[in-house]
């Protein structure tokens, strides 16, 4: 039986996000553009925690700059970000920022994670059901990223090579159940081919070059979005397409990610 997808993924290019466009996706009727995170700050070191209406907010800010596929704005709205760090910095979780996750990486801007998951959406679509079938993201973390691609995603598979972060994501996510996200402790320069083909592969740490297992383990058709270091010398996202063909890359805008390094620690 053949469903119609529920949320179809927009394929309009390699566009770089908009600027401050008013128009919102979002589908949250009511509720201040901007509120106090102040609040949250109160609310997370209190007692009731409340975190709903600053995740709306943040939302409401992702869209304006330009994140526009809607499953995408979905799993922010429901990926609570303040549990996946430290509580020392729960009142910065919905501030469009980059946070320490210990070891001495971070955890990336909201703005950059929802390009990237868009960027991978957009792709050829191998899609079930409006969803990506099988996602490889190098780079577990805390967690978080894992989390949201588990929403737009049949599967996920997520490769950590810092085994303290890798427990680390593994206890913040334990108490999510989510049944389709595979935590793998290991070098994710070799990819996982276990779970392959991948429709999508996303990397969270940037290397000179793409490592060839990611780009043997991509399905033809699938998507890889990865920052990687240009000619210019200054690190930027890369999307590459994987047809019958042969590989089709784009570089696109600088960004700022820890380094992709081998071997497990
Ligand atoms: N997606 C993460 C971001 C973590 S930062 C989150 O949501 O928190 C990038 C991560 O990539 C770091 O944890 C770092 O240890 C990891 N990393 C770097 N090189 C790696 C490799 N070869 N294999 C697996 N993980 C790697």
């Amino acid at each position: 039986m053949k469903q119609k997808p529920s949320f179809p993924a927009k394929v309009e290019g390699l566009s770089p996000p908009k600027p401050q466009s008013t128009k919102s996706t979002v589908h949250f009727s009511t509720g201040p553009k901007e509120l106090a995170l102040d609040s949250f700050a109160l609310q997370a070191s209190g007692v009731g925690l409340d975190s709903t209406k600053v995740r709306e907010s943040m939302v409401l800010k992702l869209a304006e700059q330009g994140v526009q596929d809607e499953m995408v704005l979905h799993a922010f709205s429901v990926i609570e970000r303040h549990k996946f760090i430290d509580t020392a910095l729960a009142n910065q979780a919905y501030e469009d920022t980059s946070l320490p996750i210990g070891f001495g990486q971070t955890i990336s801007k909201p703005n950059v994670i929802g390009r990237m998951i868009e960027l991978l959406r957009q792709g050829k679509n191998l899609m079930i059901t409006g969803k990506l079938s099988r996602v490889l993201e190098i780079g577990t973390g805390c967690g978080y990223q894992a989390a949201l691609l588990g929403q737009v995603s049949n599967e996920v598979y997520t490769v950590e090579r810092i085994q303290g972060l890798y427990e680390k994501a593994k206890e913040n996510l334990r108490p999510m159940r989510f049944p389709n996200i595979h935590l793998i402790l290991g070098d994710g320069m070799l990819g996982f081919p276990q779970g392959a083909p991948y429709a999508g592969i996303i990397s969270a740490a940037g290397g000179e070059h793409i490592p060839t297992p990611w780009l043997d383990q991509l399905a033809v058709g699938g998507r890889l979005v990865a920052p990687v270091m240009h000619q210019n010398g200054s690190q930027v996202l890369v999307v590459i397409d994987k047809s019958e063909n042969g590989f089709k890359k784009s570089f696109l805008e600088p960004v700022n990610f820890v380094p992709l390094r081998s071997g497990v620690a």
